[in-house]
Formats: structure tokens, C-alpha cells, sequence
């Protein structure tokens, strides 16, 4: 049997191979979780690539340009050790800057992790921040894009919750340049967060000081007090789950 003869069968399956894996690919760029899944890592491969696995908790943990996802999350729970930034609350995220991307106009994301935080990049430029011991806070007003997304994107917070992982520790007020919302997280450390002269709260109770949070802010919780004021509002509690 001659090779030859063999040449248009090899290329219709490698056409028919070639075709069926695009099908299931997806499209990377940047540091991201391999999965998604905590224990399974990080892939450091920083130019776009494909993988054939799609995003877990794409619509948090991810944004995209050109059907390329770009991981805008805190990389703690997968393990990561490089250099860390701390930041406080929400923020713009810049995806040219971020990864390669080529354009006239910086694409502008924002990232909804309450509280204390880590990411791997630093805060973009042409982006007003503020520093405050060492943690990044945004100063400049949140636009209507943020607002119309927060619904969906402030999901973040219930993934990461999950995973119980170390935040910068805050144990102050954020400057009053900060305009995003003031929501102790990260029951795990001892942080004590002052907040406009209030009292400290108890140890294990979560500071909602946003109107539209829902009730599962009180997982975890060993008493049910705080329950009575929020159930007040149980008509709004959407969004956040
Ligand atoms: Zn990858
Ligand atoms: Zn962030």
C-alpha cells in the first residue's frame, strides 16, 4: 500500500479532527485558573492560547474582549505566589493593559470584590487610586456601566466566600477619596474596620452598607441578630447569588 494513497483520507481527518476541537475551544489570555476550581491552579501562560476547557464562573471571575478571556480575580485561592497588590473594595480593571490587546481606547472593567483584596497587577494608569498603608482604593467616580453590571459581577463575592482565603489585613477607615461600597469581609482574620465613627462590629457580623444586598451575607453567623433589619428590604434582595 502506497502512502500516497493514503494523503487525502490523513487530511480529511485532520480537517475533520481540526474542526471538531475548535469547536470546543476557548479562548485565554493571561495568568488564569486552570479550571476555576482552587486546587487545580493557575496556568501562567501569558499570550492568548486555547484551552479545551471552558471558564468556570466566566461572568465573575473573568472578562472578555474578542471572545478572549481575561482573568481579572484575585489569584490567592489558586495558589498563586507571585508578587501581590493589595486593594480595597471596587476598582477599574484595564484589559490592554492587563494582557495584549490592541487599541485606540483603554477597555475599561471593573473589578466587584468587596473588601480587602489581592490581585497580581497593579492599579492601571490613566486610573485615579489613592494608597492608604500600602492598599490600593479607587478615587474616581463609579460610571454607569459599573452600576448596570454590578447585579452579576458582585457574584464574585459569593464564589470567593467559599474559599475562605488570606486578605489584606484593613484596620482602618478607607480615605474619603473612596467612593465604592465599605463591606467587611474576610471573617477568617481579626479585622476591625472603622467606618464614619461607628462602632466596631461584632466579631463574626458582616457590615452591609448597600441597599440591595440579600440574606446570605449571614452564613456562617452564630446568632441571627442583624437578621430583623435586612429582612426589611427582602424585596430587593436580588442579585448577589
Ligand atoms: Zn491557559
Ligand atoms: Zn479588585
Amino acid at each position: 500500500m502506497s502512502h500516497r494513497n493514503l494523503a487525502p483520507l490523513a487530511t480529511a481527518l485532520l480537517l475533520m479532527a481540526a474542526s471538531a476541537a475548535e469547536a470546543k475551544q476557548w479562548r485565554y489570555a493571561g495568568m488564569h485558573p486552570r479550571t476555576g476550581q482552587p486546587r487545580d491552579g493557575l496556568c501562567h501562560l501569558e499570550s492568548m492560547h486555547v484551552h479545551s476547557a471552558a471558564p468556570l464562573y466566566a461572568d465573575t471571575l473573568y472578562r472578555t474582549r474578542d471572545n478572549v478571556h481575561v482573568f481579572i480575580g484575585d489569584p490567592t485561592p489558586f495558589g498563586y505566589e507571585g508578587p501581590r497588590h493589595s486593594y480595597y473594595g471596587h476598582h477599574p480593571v484595564v484589559l490592554n493593559v492587563l494582557v495584549e490587546i490592541n487599541v485606540d481606547v483603554d477597555v475599561v472593567e471593573y473589578c466587584y470584590h468587596d473588601g480587602p483584596h489581592y490581585h497580581a497587577y497593579e492599579p492601571p494608569p490613566r486610573q485615579e487610586f489613592v494608597d492608604k498603608e500600602d492598599v490600593h482604593f479607587y478615587a474616581g467616580d463609579y460610571p454607569e456601566a459599573y452600576q448596570r453590571e454590578n447585579p452579576k459581577r458582585v457574584r464574585v463575592n459569593t464564589v470567593y466566600r467559599g474559599w475562605n482565603v488570606p486578605r489584606p489585613v484593613v484596620a482602618f477607615a478607607p480615605p474619603p477619596q473612596y467612593h465604592g461600597p465599605i463591606i467587611q469581609v474576610g471573617l477568617n482574620v481579626d479585622v476591625d474596620v472603622k467606618v464614619g465613627g461607628r462602632p466596631p462590629p461584632p466579631s463574626r457580623e458582616v457590615i452591609i452598607i448597600r441597599e440591595d444586598d440579600d440574606d446570605d451575607h449571614h452564613h456562617g453567623h452564630d446568632h441571627d441578630h442583624g437578621h430583623g433589619k435586612h429582612k426589611k428590604h427582602k424585596h430587593k434582595h436580588k442579585g448577589r447569588d
